[in-house]
């Protein structure tokens, strides 16, 4: 029996409809608009593409949003200066910084020059010790890795007691992924392998799965022979392998792939993310969570 498809596109927009009454709620209740900025370093295609989804959501959701376009060689100090200012702004509650920086930037330093209350990608270090810690002292989770745990929760994926095993050990997916995962708690719990480069017979892990994660940024890595069946497969990975005309706008649009076989896997696994439409639509969203959630805090603190 072919897989079951897990639309991400649709369970954001469910998440997207509750961000929006809670946002009315937060204006009506206590008078302040979560408010977002997100900074653009250069034209670099896919992140004027992620730069202008983000702001586009914040806009619907009824959000306060600001774009940041900086030149290609703005100096590291003229950015920092940029980020403190928005870090002293009342207006704002979360504060993005688009990735991949040019080389003269050292993005560590970025980083952690965003106040950890405005941290929505929650890339600061103090934001990924606590999250390491777990417990009540978690504030934001980043947004991939908590927008496929909540892909799964909402999709009924029992996580608790399972094998998990994610491919990748990035520090924005796979490590703080794996972290969640196997954190003593609800919607966690699990048994959690990371594989990587360095990891012998990659497809022996990947074949345990209950369910398989995969983060590599490598095409159609993952064959139908690596599932076990019935596996739930979530395909983070979005790579670039050429480019068509869209018959909506006429324009050149580029063809995106996964990094899971999804034509021949879905016919093994349980349930499977598609791509696009699969966890990338989620990865949005729970920014637009983390800054709502960054916003309600900030009223909490100045009642
Ligand atoms: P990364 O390059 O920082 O990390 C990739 C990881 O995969 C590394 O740890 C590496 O060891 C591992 N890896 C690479 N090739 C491998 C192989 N052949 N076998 C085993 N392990 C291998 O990438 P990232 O930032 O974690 O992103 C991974 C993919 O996910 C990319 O395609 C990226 O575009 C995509 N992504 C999607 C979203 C989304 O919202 N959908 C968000 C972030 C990343």
């Amino acid at each position: 029996m072919p897989a079951r498809i897990i639309k991400g596109s649709e369970i954001s927009d469910q998440i997207k409809q509750e961000i929006k009454v809670e946002t009315q709620r937060l204006k009506q209740d206590c008078g302040i608009t979560p408010g977002l900025v997100t900074i653009l370093v250069g034209n670099n295609p896919a992140s004027v593409s992620y730069v202008t989804a983000k702001q586009k959501t914040a806009h619907e959701l009824g959000f306060y949003s600001v774009q940041e376009n900086l030149p290609q060689d703005i100096s590291e100090k003229g950015l920092i200066d940029l980020i403190d200012r928005y870090n002293l702004d009342q207006r704002i509650h979360g504060i993005l910084v688009q990735l991949p920086l040019p080389k003269h930037i050292d993005e560590h330093k970025i980083i952690n020059t965003i106040s950890p209350d405005k941290d929505v990608d929650c890339f600061h270090p103090l934001n990924l010790g606590k999250l390491l810690i777990g417990g009540d002292d978690v504030v934001f989770k980043p947004c991939t890795p908590a927008g496929i745990q909540e892909l799964m929760i909402r999709s009924d994926i029992n996580i608790s007691g399972a094998e998990v095993v994610v491919v990748g050990r990035s520090n924005i997916v796979g490590k703080p992924l794996a972290v969640m995962l196997m954190q003593k708690g609800k919607n966690a719990n699990a048994t959690v392998t990371v594989v990587h480069t360095a990891t012998k017979d990659l497809s022996s892990h990947c074949k345990r799965a209950d369910i398989l994660i995969v983060a590599a940024g490598v095409p159609n890595l993952v064959k139908p022979d690596w599932v076990k069946p019935g596996a739930c497969v979530i395909d983070v990975g979005v790579n670039r392998v050429g480019e068509r005309i869209s018959e909506k706008t006429g324009k050149p649009v580029p063809i995106l792939k996964g990094d899971v076989d999804f034509d021949a896997v879905k016919d093994i696994a349980g349930a499977i993310t598609p791509v696009p439409g699969g966890v990338g639509p989620m990865t949005i969203t729970m920014l637009m969570k983390n800054t709502l959630l960054s916003a309600l805090m900030h009223a909490k603190r100045n009642p």
